[in-house]
Formats: structure tokens, C-alpha cells, sequence
């Protein structure tokens, strides 16, 4: 039985004062659902805040990116030894850093170990885009991301891993992919992919996430599908109640 997770990506949105007041208009709302991992994502400047107002609550807290370097001349950049007292998990490989930041396959699997090796959760994107959808790439695609995202990991490792499937013409777009589209993809390529190069038993234990324009409308039916275990989310995780919404009808799915 894997815990489903559900995490707030909030991108470059919300000053230090406007992260306070999201998380304070959410967190009773979150704290009273037990079922449900509940991940926030802030950007780097916020994390800090964030960490002290959910101090001893359920709720965890994510970083959006991260260098793989522990410290150096990287002008810029945050490192693993930096986020690993104050984050549990970090989003690698968004699609976002991967269109406007140049991130490839091998970058973000320098990034996964580095995180891992620090204690880090990974939250890996792997997804497709619409040219490749159109183009009936999408299974090719996803299953070369998931292998070269993972190369090297042990067993283990993959194990405790949370990857979140993305179709990049889903993002942001209010055109989400049906639960049909999900389950195929998550089930069929990035589980069976991940059963292929390590184990049944592996892939068993990973959790995988849908993301893409998820709304408190179509979150039953995409977390109903049985290889979907939680949801990456953009612009819905900026409005509390609907976060809330999201968090709270996948909690009565799995009751
Ligand atoms: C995302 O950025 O990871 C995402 C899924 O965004 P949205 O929910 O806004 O489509």
C-alpha cells in the first residue's frame, strides 16, 4: 500500500509576507487529514518561513531545484547540504528547468543521486511534449527520461523515490490529461519501465504522481486510477481551499 502525496509546486510565485499568509489560510485545512502526504514547494527565499509555520505539523516541505554540488563557485545556486536540514523532498527535472534551463536526463540524474546522498526525497518530472504527444512519442520518450533519470541508482533507492509524469501540454494549460491517459502512461511506461530494470517488487514501491492543470474537478477520477498515487500541483496549490479540496477528496479515496 503506497501513502498517496500530494505536492504544491508554487513556481516563482509568493514574497516572503505572501507565503505566510498561503500557508496560514491552509494549514488546518491540511494538518486535519492524516491519509494524505502533504508536500509544499515554495521557492528558495520562502523555504525558512514556510519551515517555521509548519514546525511540527504533518505537512512537509519541498524545494523546486537544487545544484548536485555540495558548495563552490556555482554563482546562484543551492545546494544539497543547504536544503537537507530544512526539506524533505526536492522537485528535480521539471519541465520548466528542463525547457528554460537547458536541464538533460543526465543533469537531473547528477541532481537525484546528490539529493539522495544527502537524505533528500527526490520528486523527479518526466513527461512529454505536445509535438511528441502528436507524434505518438510519448511511451518512447517517457521510458528514455525514467531510464536515464535513474542510471545508477540501487534498488533501494528507486524504492523510495517519488516520480511525478507531467505531459508538458498538460501543464498549466487547463487541458489536464484524462485518468485514462494517466493511468497509461504511469502504469504502463514509467512502473512497468521501472519493473523492467529492476524488479516487480521495485516498481511496487514507487510512488508516482500525475501532474498537469489537476483541479479539486478531476482529482478523484485521475487518483482513482490504481498505478496513481498523488499529484504535482501548479496553479491550483496557490489557492488554498482548493488545495485543500484536492488534498482532502484523495484522503477519502483511500479510506
Ligand atoms: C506543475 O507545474 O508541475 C504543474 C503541474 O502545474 P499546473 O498544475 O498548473 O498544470
Amino acid at each position: 500500500m503506497r501513502t498517496p502525496i500530494i505536492a504544491g509546486n508554487w513556481k516563482m510565485n509568493k514574497t516572503i509576507s505572501e507565503a505566510e499568509a498561503l500557508v496560514k489560510e491552509m494549514l488546518d485545512g491540511l494538518t486535519a487529514i492524516q491519509s494524505v502526504e502533504k508536500v509544499l514547494c515554495p521557492p528558495f527565499i520562502d523555504l525558512d518561513r514556510v519551515a517555521s509555520l509548519i514546525q511540527g505539523t504533518n505537512i512537509s516541505l519541498g524545494a523546486q531545484n537544487m545544484h548536485w554540488e555540495e558548495k563552490g563557485a556555482f554563482t546562484g545556486e543551492i545546494s544539497p547540504l543547504m536544503l537537507k536540514d530544512i526539506c524533505q523532498y526536492v522537485i528535480l527535472g521539471h519541465s520548466e528547468r528542463r525547457t528554460y534551463f537547458g536541464e538533460t536526463d543526465e543533469i537531473v540524474n547528477r541532481k537525484v543521486k546528490a539529493a539522495l546522498s544527502h537524505g533528500l526525497t527526490p520528486i523527479i518530472c518526466v513527461g512529454e511534449t505536445e509535438a511528441q504527444y502528436d507524434a505518438g512519442e510519448t511511451e518512447s520518450v517517457v521510458r528514455r527520461q525514467v531510464e536515464g533519470v535513474l542510471a545508477g541508482l540501487s534498488a533501494e533507492q528507486v524504492a523510495g523515490l517519488v516520480i511525478a509524469y507531467e505531459p508538458i501540454w498538460a501543464i498549466g494549460t487547463g487541458k489536464a490529461a484524462t485518468a485514462e491517459q494517466a493511468q497509461k502512461v504511469i502504469g504502463g511506461v514509467v512502473r512497468a519501465t521501472i519493473a523492467q530494470l529492476y524488479s516487480q517488487a521495485t516498481a511496487d514501491q514507487v510512488r508516482i504522481q500525475y501532474g498537469g492543470s489537476t483541479n479539486s474537478k478531476n482529482i478523484k477520477e485521475i487518483m482513482s486510477q490504481p498505478d496513481v498515487d498523488g499529484a504535482l500541483v501548479g496553479g491550483a496549490s496557490l489557492r488554498p481551499a482548493e488545495f485543500v479540496a484536492m488534498v482532502r477528496i484523495t484522503a477519502e479515496l483511500y479510506q
